[in-house]
Formats: C-alpha cells, sequence, structure tokens
C-alpha cells in the first residue's frame, strides 16, 4: 500500500540548491515525488547563520515510518551533515512532516512534526503541493502564519528537475 507523505527539505551550507536537487532524486528512488516551490528563509534559532533554502517534497511511498525515516538520515549523512549545535547550520536537513493520516509518538519520531504548525517554510510550500491540505481538520491556508509568512520564493516547481 502507498501512503503519501510530506517531507521538509532544508539547507544552508554549501551548494544549497545543489544539495536540495541531488535530495530530490534521491527521494524520487523511495517512490513518486511532487516538489513545492524552492524558497529562502531567515535561521530559525541562532542567527548568526546563513539563511535556509527550503522547499517540501510530496513522497508516495510503500516504506514504513521508521524506514522512511532511516532513508531520510541515510541521505543527510551523504550530503556531509555534521551536528554542531540545536537548529545550527547544516547542510541538509529531511523531516518527515505528514504520513499519511497517521500519528506517531516515538523514541524517534513525532508525526506529524512537531514544529509544522508554527513554520512558514514548511506550511507554505506544502500549500504549494495541495492548497486545501487539512491537518487534525483545520486548512493550513486557513493558518494565521500563512498570512504573515517571511520567506521568499527563489524558484518554481521546476527547480529540482532543471
Ligand atoms: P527540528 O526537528 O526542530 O526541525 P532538526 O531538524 O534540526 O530540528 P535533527 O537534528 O535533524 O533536528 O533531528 C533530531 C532528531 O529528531 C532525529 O534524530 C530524529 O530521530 C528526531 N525526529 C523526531 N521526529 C522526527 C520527524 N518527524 N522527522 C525527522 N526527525 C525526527
Ligand atoms: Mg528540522
Ligand atoms: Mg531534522
Amino acid at each position: 500500500m502507498t501512503i503519501r507523505t510530506y517531507i521538509g527539505l532544508g539547507s544552508n551550507l554549501g551548494d544549497s540548491q545543489q544539495i536540495l536537487s541531488e535530495a530530490v532524486a534521491k527521494l524520487a528512488t523511495l517512490g513518486a515525488v511532487q516538489v513545492s516551490r524552492l524558497y529562502q528563509s531567515p535561521p530559525m534559532g541562532p542567527q548568526d547563520q546563513p539563511n535556509y533554502l527550503n522547499a517540501v517534497v510530496q513522497l508516495d511511498t510503500t516504506l514504513a515510518p521508521l524506514a522512511l525515516l532511516d532513508q531520510l538520515q541515510q541521505f543527510e549523512q551523504e550530503s556531509g551533515r555534521v551536528r554542531l549545535r540545536r537548529w545550527g547550520e547544516r547542510t541538509l536537513d529531511l523531516d518527515l512532516l505528514i504520513y499519511g493520516q497517521e500519528q506517531i509518538q516515538n523514541e524517534r519520531l513525532t508525526v506529524p512534526h512537531i514544529g509544522l504548525l508554527q513554520r512558514d517554510f514548511v506550511i507554505i510550500p506544502l500549500l504549494d503541493l495541495d492548497a486545501h491540505l487539512q491537518l487534525n481538520g483545520h486548512s493550513l491556508k486557513d493558518l494565521e502564519l500563512v498570512q504573515q509568512a517571511n520567506l521568499t520564493v527563489i524558484a518554481d516547481q521546476s527547480w529540482a528537475t532543471a
């Protein structure tokens, strides 16, 4: 059975657009993908780090949640990710935002992702992929954050394949 999932992508070290494009290509080996537009956003947490490039990928996959997380973490490692400090700079962050309708809570996973509703750099790209997306019965497009988003569109939805 195929489950519709959404993966949040972020990078602010190295050639971020190249790194994110490679990440999309790797995600495409796990199932059918669609990509959001590409965005630039100010850093969360420590402010003495570069701006981020962000996007969201919709991935239809047969992988179970923890098997998918294993893959995401492997792709992060392959990009040369090093953990320096919480919410610090990184070559690649791949977060499992949504996994079908499932609510997951264990040592390795909280799904939907804990920061989802507070992060414009996640909500706005999610809406590119599904303008009517709902979470716990609420339409993401109705969130106040959508009106106050502080991010810049860098490229249209063809960025990852160009
Ligand atoms: P944040 O999760 O607030 O965006 P971060 O992405 O910088 O912060 P990471 O260092 O990438 O955090 O991940 C820390 C841990 O979060 C991972 O080891 C992973 O097990 C756990 N985790 C829990 N829920 C999720 C999820 N939905 N997607 C990805 N990782 C998750
Ligand atoms: Mg993250
Ligand atoms: Mg992460």
